[in-house]
């Protein structure tokens, strides 16, 4: 224990230290015998400053060498504890606990709808992006028209305001789904 304690202090002093006398080197090298000696004096004792900022020792009772790894790993564990209740919270509010969240689609009169929720300001849900769709091949109706089939939909289709009152009837009694 002794041994490994202050083992990690002397390998960071040395280093630091090689850093150091490589430092001085390259200095002197590239600055030669112009520097000035107060700054030559000033660098290097910043530089011991530094080297013996790392090699300072610190008594430490085996108790604490002991205790520390188990006081981490209980924070590590007490984190992850708090985010999995986190992300507990947030999937009771989202999508699941509300099952008409999962209600967008259904034919009204022959005609294949398909829609979106948003949660307004008082935090309800409105029915937004109503498209229509042929029942058949599933493709967006234009103009009245479904463009791979050309069958025509015009006669059936319905007021968005209308379908709003569809979909929110069905919600409300529920609809074939069972939501
Ligand atoms: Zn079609």
């Amino acid at each position: 224990m002794k041994k490994n304690r202050s083992k990690n202090p002397w390998v960071i002093g040395t280093g630091s230290s090689i850093l150091a006398v490589l430092g001085i080197r390259l200095i002197d090298y590239f600055v030669g015998t112009k520097i000035l000696s107060s700054v030559w004096q000033g660098l290097l004792w910043t530089l011991s400053t530094i080297s013996n900022f790392f090699t300072q020792k610190f008594e430490v009772t085996f108790w604490f060498l002991i205790l520390l790894p188990i006081i981490v790993l209980g924070l590590i564990l007490l984190i992850l504890w708090i985010i999995s209740k986190l992300q507990e919270v947030n999937s009771e509010s989202s999508a699941p606990q509300i099952p008409f969240l999962r209600y967008t689609q259904d034919i009204f009169d022959g005609i294949l709808y398909r829609w979106e929720y948003v949660k307004n300001y008082s935090g309800k849900y409105e029915i937004t992006d109503i498209s229509l769709y042929c029942p058949d091949c599933k493709c967006s109706i234009i103009y009245d028209k479904c463009p791979v089939c050309k069958k025509y939909y015009g006669r059936n289709r319905k007021d968005m305001v209308e379908i709003d009152a569809l979909i929110r009837h069905r919600i409300e009694n529920k609809n074939q789904h069972g939501y």
